[in-house]
């Protein structure tokens, strides 16, 4: 374990503590965030932030910049960005937002498919570092799988990883066949995890690729854990959540969070959603929400290819 790995273990924004004065303005019994386990037994918030969307507009990236920080106050520690987003502008977003701690910060970023070969991976990871202004990522990702074989993709983010440029490895948008090829190669169970659509209304992992993952002990980081926004306005939620006490973002997050594995990185520009997102952890959903959640949003019933963005 690095020095980082260490730091998101001890480091107090896993709970209250490291936010306690904003905690303690108006938001007196918010619940910790619980730690996720990786593979390699570097625990990380099960709760981060998304950056897709951000960097697009160089007038915003200080605004957006400041709400990730406000995330970061509050715990949510762990940051997901990629080349693609903003073209590299996003990861210029989270290097100002991450410029002063960076000790007590899980980067993730992801490389796109086109460039996942065994040279060109690392041309784009060191791109990102620079962008990022950092000496490594903790967490790499191949976005989706394209053209080039997975083989030269492993070599490469294996090659990274000696190099000390990246912590650890993984993929997103894999299917069971995908992470099936995947372990089939020599050095293929290095993976840390799969980040995949996952939300309330898209629960189409549950029937094979989460407990394909889960029997290898390898935890799903969900995107677009809000359904992009638009899961928030479904009147079902809506009901559930007013029953609950709670905001229907806080209870679709709740919900991802009831499992010890799985990490959401919902998105977010606005500092007043993320002092509420924040907020997740500490919804209680009993058996009764639980089965009230399963009836207006239904588990699959049959096998359901992954659904991705
Ligand atoms: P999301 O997190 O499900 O939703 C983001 C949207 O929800 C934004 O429009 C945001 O608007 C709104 N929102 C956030 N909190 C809210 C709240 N409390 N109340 C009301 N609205 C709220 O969608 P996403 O950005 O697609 O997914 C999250 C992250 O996952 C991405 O940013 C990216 O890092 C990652 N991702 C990865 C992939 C992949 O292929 N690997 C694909 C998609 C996404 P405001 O700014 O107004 O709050």
């Amino acid at each position: 374990m690095n020095a980082a790995d260490e730091a998101l273990n001890d480091q107090p924004t896993h709970s209250p503590g490291g936010s306690g004065r904003l905690f303690s303005m108006n938001t007196p019994a918010l619940s910790e965030i619980p730690g996720v386990a990786l593979p390699d037994g570097a625990r990380v918030p099960a709760l981060g932030l998304g950056t897709w969307k951000m960097g697009e507009h160089a007038k915003r990236a200080a605004q957006e910049a400041e709400a990730l920080a406000v995330g970061l106050d509050l715990g949510m520690t762990l940051i997901d960005t990629a080349e693609m987003y903003g073209d590299g502008g996003a990861e210029e977003v989270v290097a100002k937002a991450i410029a002063k701690r960076r000790e007590s910060v899980f980067v993730v970023s992801k490389v796109y498919p086109h460039n996942a070969g065994r040279k060109s991976a690392i041309a784009a990871c060191e791109r990102s570092l620079r962008r990022l202004a950092t000496d490594r990522l903790d967490l790499y990702l191949l976005h989706w799988r394209g053209r080039v074989p997975l083989a030269e993709t492993v070599d490469a983010f294996e090659r990274l990883r000696a190099a000390g440029k990246i912590v650890r490895w993984g993929v997103s948008n894999f299917d069971v066949g995908d992470m099936q090829e995947l372990f089939a190669l020599p050095e293929g169970r290095r993976c840390a995890t799969n980040q995949v659509l996952y939300h309330l209304a898209e629960r189409g992992i549950e029937w094979a690729l989460l407990p394909w993952l889960r029997e290898r002990r390898i935890p799903v980081m969900a995107y677009s854990p809000l359904g992009q926004g638009g899961l928030l306005r479904k009147p079902k939620l809506v009901a559930i959540a007013r029953k609950l006490g709670a905001t229907p973002a806080q209870v679709a997050l709740g919900w991802l969070l009831r499992d010890t594995d799985v990490i959401a990185i919902p998105e977010s520009g606005d500092p007043e959603h993320i002092r509420a997102n924040r907020g997740a952890p500490s919804v209680k959903l009993p058996a009764a929400a639980l089965r009230e959640i399963d009836a207006a949003f239904p588990p699959p019933k049959k096998p359901t290819p992954l659904a991705m963005l």
